[in-house]
Formats: C-alpha cells, sequence, structure tokens
C-alpha cells in the first residue's frame, strides 16, 4: 500500500502549523518548512495568488511539494475589505488588536450595527505546488458576522469579534478546538485531504 502523502509545510507560523497538522493528521505526511527559507513577499492581488507565491516558494526550496494557505476577513458593509489586507489592515507592523480596533471602528463609521449589516465571512486558499508545476487549489468558508466588542481570550487575529452562524452566538475566541469543526481553514484543509484521497 502507498504511504501517505508528503507534503513540505508552507507556514513557519507554530500556531498554524499545530491547526493544520491537527486536521491532516493520518491523512497527510506533513513536512516543516525549510528553515534557510525567508519570508515570501505576498503582494497577490488574491488569496489564492498568495498561497500559490508561498507554496511555489518552499516547492523550489525544498524540492518537493509543498501546501501553503492565505486567508482573508470579508465583510460585506466594507465593500470586502480588509479581504487579502487582514493581516495589515491597520498597517504593515499592525498587531491583532489594531486590526480588530480599525474593523470596528470602520464598521461604526458605515453606521453598520446589526448582525445583518454587519455579515462577514472568512475564506481561505490552499494551494498545493508539486516540482513538476501541477497545482492543486482547494477552498474554505465560514459565514458570520462581526461582534460590537471583543470577547473571549482564545484564539488570534479577528476571533474575539467573528460570531460563526454556525454555533451559539460565541466568538472564535470563545471555542476551543469545536471551532476547527466549522472554521475556514479547517474546512480548506479538509477538501484538501479529501482532493488528495482522491488522486491516490
Ligand atoms: P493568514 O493568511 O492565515 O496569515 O491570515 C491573514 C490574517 O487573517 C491574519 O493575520 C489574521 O489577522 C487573520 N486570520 C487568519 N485566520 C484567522 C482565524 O482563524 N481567526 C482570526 N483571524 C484570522
Amino acid at each position: 500500500m502507498a504511504g501517505l502523502p508528503r507534503l513540505v509545510c508552507g507556514s513557519a507560523n507554530p500556531d498554524k502549523v499545530a491547526e493544520i497538522a491537527l486536521v491532516l493528521d493520518g491523512l497527510v505526511e506533513l513536512r516543516p518548512r525549510p528553515s534557510n527559507l525567508g519570508e515570501v513577499v505576498e503582494d497577490a492581488s488574491d488569496l489564492e495568488g498568495n498561497a500559490r507565491l508561498k507554496a511555489a516558494a518552499v516547492c523550489k526550496a525544498a524540492g518537493a511539494a509543498a501546501v501553503s494557505d492565505d486567508t482573508g476577513l470579508e465583510v460585506d458593509a466594507l465593500d470586502g475589505a480588509p479581504g487579502v489586507f487582514s493581516a495589515r489592515y491597520a498597517g504593515a507592523d499592525a498587531s491583532y488588536q489594531d486590526n480588530v480596533d480599525k474593523l470596528l471602528a470602520e464598521l461604526d463609521r458605515v453606521g453598520a450595527a446589526t448582525p445583518t449589516q454587519r455579515r462577514a465571512r472568512f475564506r481561505t486558499a490552499v494551494m498545493v505546488v508539486w516540482p513538476d508545476g501541477r497545482e492543486l487549489c482547494v477552498e474554505g468558508v465560514v459565514e458570520g458576522h462581526i461582534a460590537r466588542g471583543p470577547t473571549g481570550a482564545g484564539g488570534f487575529g479577528y476571533d474575539p469579534v467573528f460570531v460563526p452562524d454556525e454555533a451559539d452566538g460565541r466568538t472564535f475566541a470563545q471555542m476551543g478546538h469545536d471551532k476547527h469543526e466549522i472554521s475556514h481553514r479547517g474546512r480548506a484543509f479538509r477538501a484538501l485531504a479529501s482532493s488528495l484521497a482522491d488522486q491516490r
């Protein structure tokens, strides 16, 4: 029987690597990112493009198939912002807190007060690039709304203000591992696992 597909992980963020390893456990053999590879400039115009840039750079450096992901928070009342700029919404060196503060201020500025007016979704694009140039791209989405203020101490990024439709009114920051059952990244990596299984 063939072994598990091997993929080099394009992320250097230990929280994300742990989350990805959990979702792909038993489905993919995840290898660490080459330590000598610097940061990849993410200047594509969409999530898929950024995921491709990162996966292609890691694939080239490692000489093996690599997987990378890129996530954005899309807020309808802000015409889809912060989207591809989610990590640097409040500026190049913005902290998670700075980004959340800006998001809440922008929603106040446009007068979005109700959950319906504050509709949002997280979208994750996952890209695998093989050394022969083949690519596979899958996506995961979770729908929800932006709360009026932060709640909860878990998670990271916009978790304290994102209330998924499929939970019970808690923010992602108030959820434990059950976040990954419905999260954008959990869904995207499960879609990846099933696409890879179909290819075997
Ligand atoms: P990345 O592409 O996964 O690095 O995500 C870009 C930015 O989106 C991060 O800097 C976070 O601000 C935000 N983000 C990504 N995933 C999550 C999540 O699961 N919860 C909250 N914020 C997230």
